[in-house]
């Protein structure tokens, strides 16, 4: 695309076309939900939204699409580019698993750890994304180093990237002092709680469980921290964690926000048991995030035998009720998923497909933007509004049909009202880290 590489500080973006998911109100829309504006720029910040038309002069951008920068609520930068030198030996969730523990025990130090996650970080501001929560394995106390990285990025990268941490680790591993340990860092970190319960099936009608959850949600309400789990992420059908985690946080009257992702096990219940967990995630406002690249790679592998589903829960029966739905990268290049580069046009181009977000599109790009801005706490990110850094994403594309038929390589970014550089880092800085293919 053609874009002046200079712009004056006061400017308007003319003839954009806006999914009006990302406004204010509820602008008249076309049938992909796309509306047509006048967008003015002043002095890095969004100045006036009016009707396509309004402005005289400016760039014309002939009805190519703008969007806010994107908003990544779930990603594991402390894992990332790891592919070369630990890939998954069958691409199974267990063969990653293993993987994983094999990795970290050789390797995650904070000079292993740093220049993978900011390789990733440069990525994704690259393809146009200015805010991620990233889960950071933390296998106390064994994880500082996870930790001190993550804080040290999270400062050197303010205004470029607004960066939150969740732990990740079993649930388990809240049952001792470690627990206690572990939340007191993630408090100190501004981070919130996470654990995972992912892969053991029927876990959740055992006392020993809800003992743990119990003890779970204490450290989380003692220190004030909300909540982001990985839960449920297999095919196995007694796999209900996450009934136990809405009915806990209802009994308990939980209030600090919560995220669960996966929950790929509640499409292959009895749908009766789907929908009753389904209710109850509404009734305690839990935000539900899914990883569809990821979860379509990992789910239904099995050697010699075609895949039968996508990996991904119950998406549109979350939305009929109510349920906050977010999309996300998840693993890039590890050993959970062996692709992805922080693209999340690629991941709504890919949840449109693969969960068949289409015809209508309806508001599903909220998925990418001011839903995960919300459900994570990313203040003024996620939209396009008067007031707002003018942190946009230009596409040449006109309706969604072209949005969603190429990658759209040629996408400008702007941050803070100005062009930035979309040139992706080269895969063979990372050779001196994690050797070369
Ligand atoms: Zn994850």
């Amino acid at each position: 695309m053609t874009f002046p590489t200079a712009l004056p500080p006061d400017f308007w973006l003319r003839n954009a076309q806006v999914p009006i998911t990302v406004l204010d109100g509820a602008p008249p829309a076309d049938p992909e939900g796309l509306t047509r504006l006048d967008i003015r720029i002043t002095d890095g910040r969004i100045a006036a939204i009016a009707p396509a038309g309004t402005a005289s002069e400016g760039i014309d951008l002939d009805r190519g699409q703008v969007w806010p920068c994107f908003v990544d609520g779930h990603v594991h930068l402390d894992k990332t580019q790891t592919w070369p030198r630990q890939p998954n030996p069958d691409g199974t969730h267990p063969g990653a698993k293993t993987a994983v523990i094999a990795d970290r025990g050789k390797h995650y130090s904070e000079e292993d750890i740093e220049p993978r996650f900011e390789f990733g970080l440069r990525c994704a501001l690259a393809h146009g994304t200015a805010a991620i929560r990233t889960h950071l394995d933390s296998y106390w106390p064994n994880a500082k180093a996870h930790w001190s990285v993550f804080r040290r990025l999270r400062d050197s990268w303010a205004g470029r990237i607004d960066l939150q941490a969740v732990s990740i680790c079993p649930l388990e591993r809240f049952a001792g002092d470690d627990g206690v340990a572990l939340a007191d860092e993630v408090a100190v970190s501004g981070g919130i709680l996470g654990m995972t319960t992912t892969g053991e099936g029927g876990q959740a009608s055992s006392p020993a469980f809800q003992a743990l959850l119990d003890r779970f949600f204490s450290l989380a309400e003692e220190r004030g921290l909300a909540l982001d789990l990985h839960l449920d992420e297999t095919g196995d059908p007694s796999s209900d964690t996450l009934d136990a985690v809405a009915r806990t946080a209802l009994r308990r009257n939980f209030k600090a926000p919560i995220q669960v992702g996966h929950v790929c096990s509640l499409s292959v219940q009895a749908a009766i048991d789907a929908m009753t967990t389904i209710s109850l995630c509404a009734e305690a406002g839990i935000n539900v995030i899914i990883l569809p690249m990821c979860n379509m790679y990992l789910q239904g592998r099995k050697a010699r035998r075609t895949p039968r589903w996508r990996g991904i829960t119950l998406v549109h029966e979350f939305r009929a009720a109510g349920v906050p739905i977010s999309f996300a990268s998840d693993n890039c290049r590890d050993p959970f998923y062996a692709y992805g580069d922080y693209d999340m046009m690629e991941v709504y181009r890919e949840a449109v497909r693969i969960a068949q977000l289409d015809h209508p599109f309806g508001a599903w790009t909220a998925s990418v933007t001011t839903t995960p801005a919300a459900s994570c706490g990313f203040t003024d990110r996620g939209r396009i509004s008067i007031g707002t850094l003018a942190d946009l994403v230009i596409f040449r594309a006109r309706s969604m049909n072209e949005l969603l038929s190429r990658p759209q390589s040629d996408r400008i970014v702007l941050r803070n009202g100005k062009p930035i550089d979309t040139s992706l880092p080269d895969f063979r800085e990372m050779d001196s880290i994690v050797g070369a293919p």
